[in-house]
């Protein structure tokens, strides 16, 4: 093992308590979570409806500063729910970075829509703007109806801007451009509640976007996601579709489309509500984590820490570590899982993926030689001992 992987585990054990194996992400649950949860139980109150959801999807719709948030089951379902009603139909394209989670795209294929991957900036590990205004300017042709692909002859509909690790997209720059060409956005921000664009909450920029409470992400409720839009309308038909399209009646059932069951059991918001309350300070330690590490990355040749830009404020869900050398990180992979330092590459782009290979997309310069030098380490909140770094 070379000497900087020694160094890097050796610095990582001094700020910890244990010898044992650490993962990558571990939920916090610290505050009213058992409560509450009881609290549900003991009403009965436990599955599709309940205070808890209410409740739930005030606060969230607060804290992000949006007017609705609808809670269901999971990021995914959000994220489909949300692509639908972004007006996203039958070989319609919608723009994505191949450097995302699989289920951006799978929720662009369930409505049989077709990914169109786009890079993102080397630095930024989000969608590279300018890159892709050049691309466009070759790709697309602007008609009276809609942004159209000049080669597959396609509808290009709406670009899908995700915010990797919870690091925010250079939003005004995107704004503009899906302005200029007429796309609709759709936010995925999975993994970054909490995370600032310029003051703006992460979530509250795209006409629909999609958050996600799965048990890895900063807070959890279990599984779950949540839709966030300012659109009364959009929020309307969101409920109305992730709610078996069931129509308002004391006793009948009534269903006047083909509907979705992706609402959030009460159990689940139950446990959001108290996470919700916590996520400032689990932040807090997220920023205090990245400084630790900062503090011993910093000086070990060859390594940098991925660090929040100027312009944003990241909720640091995942600290990621970039390698100079492009043939290093299997050895860097290998060298921290047998110390018991739970680490992983990148996503495989989704454009190497068997079901997405044949999907149009941007030359992939920037996401090809990510992959090859990126690595998440672990990131719970609660990792390091509390201490000034
Ligand atoms: C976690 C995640 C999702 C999906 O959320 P689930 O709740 O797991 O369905 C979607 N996109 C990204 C980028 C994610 O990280």
């Amino acid at each position: 093992m070379n000497q900087q992987i020694s160094s890097f585990i050796r610095e990582f054990r001094s700020h910890i308590s244990s010898d044992s194996f650490v993962p990558l992400h571990e939920p916090t649950m610290n505050g009213n979570e058992l409560k509450y949860m009881t609290e549900c139980v003991e009403s009965g109150w436990v599955s599709s409806v309940g205070s808890y959801v209410n409740l739930f999807e005030e606060r969230l719709a607060s804290y992000t500063g949006v007017k609705y948030a609808i809670a269901v089951n999971n990021g995914t379902a959000a994220l489909h729910v949300s692509l639908r009603l972004a007006g996203v139909t039958k070989n319609d394209e919608v723009l994505l970075p191949s450097l995302t989670f699989v289920a951006t795209a799978n929720a662009i294929r369930y409505l049989d829509a077709i990914p169109h991957f786009i890079d993102v900036s080397e630095s930024e590990l989000t969608v590279d703007t300018q890159k892709l205004s050049i691309y466009l300017e070759k790709t697309a042709v602007k008609r009276s109806n809609g942004t159209f692909n000049k080669f597959s002859g396609n509808q290009i509909k709406a670009i899908v801007p995700m915010h990797t690790f919870g690091h925010p997209v250079q939003m005004d720059e995107l704004m503009s451009l899906a302005d200029h060409y007429n796309l609709n956005i759709i936010e995925d921000a999975a993994e970054s509640l909490g995370s600032t664009y310029k003051n703006r909450q992460t979530g509250s920029m795209g006409m629909l976007s999609a958050v996600s409470f799965n048990g890895n992400k900063t807070i959890t409720t279990g599984g779950g996601g949540a839709i966030l839009t300012n659109d009364s309308e959009l929020a309307k038909r969101a409920r109305h579709l992730t709610t078996t399209a069931k129509l308002p009646h004391r006793w009948s059932y009534d269903h006047d489309e083909i509907g979705y069951n992706y609402r959030m059991p009460n159990i689940n918001a139950a446990l959001g509500v108290a996470q919700l309350e916590s996520l400032d300070e689990l932040i807090r330690k997220k920023r205090m984590l990245h400084s630790v590490y900062q503090s011993f990355v910093s000086v070990i040749p060859g390594i940098e820490l991925i660090k929040e830009k100027e312009y944003s404020r990241s909720n640091y869900w995942l600290q990621t570590i970039r390698l100079n050398d492009v043939n290093a990180i299997e050895d860097w992979l290998l060298g921290l899982n047998e110390a018991g330092i739970m680490s992983r590459p990148v996503w495989t782009p989704l454009h190497e993926l068997p079901m997405y290979r044949d999907c149009p997309k941007d030359d992939l310069i920037h996401t090809e030689k990510l992959k090859k030098v990126l690595i998440n380490v672990p990131s719970s909140s609660s990792l390091f001992k509390e201490t000034n770094p």
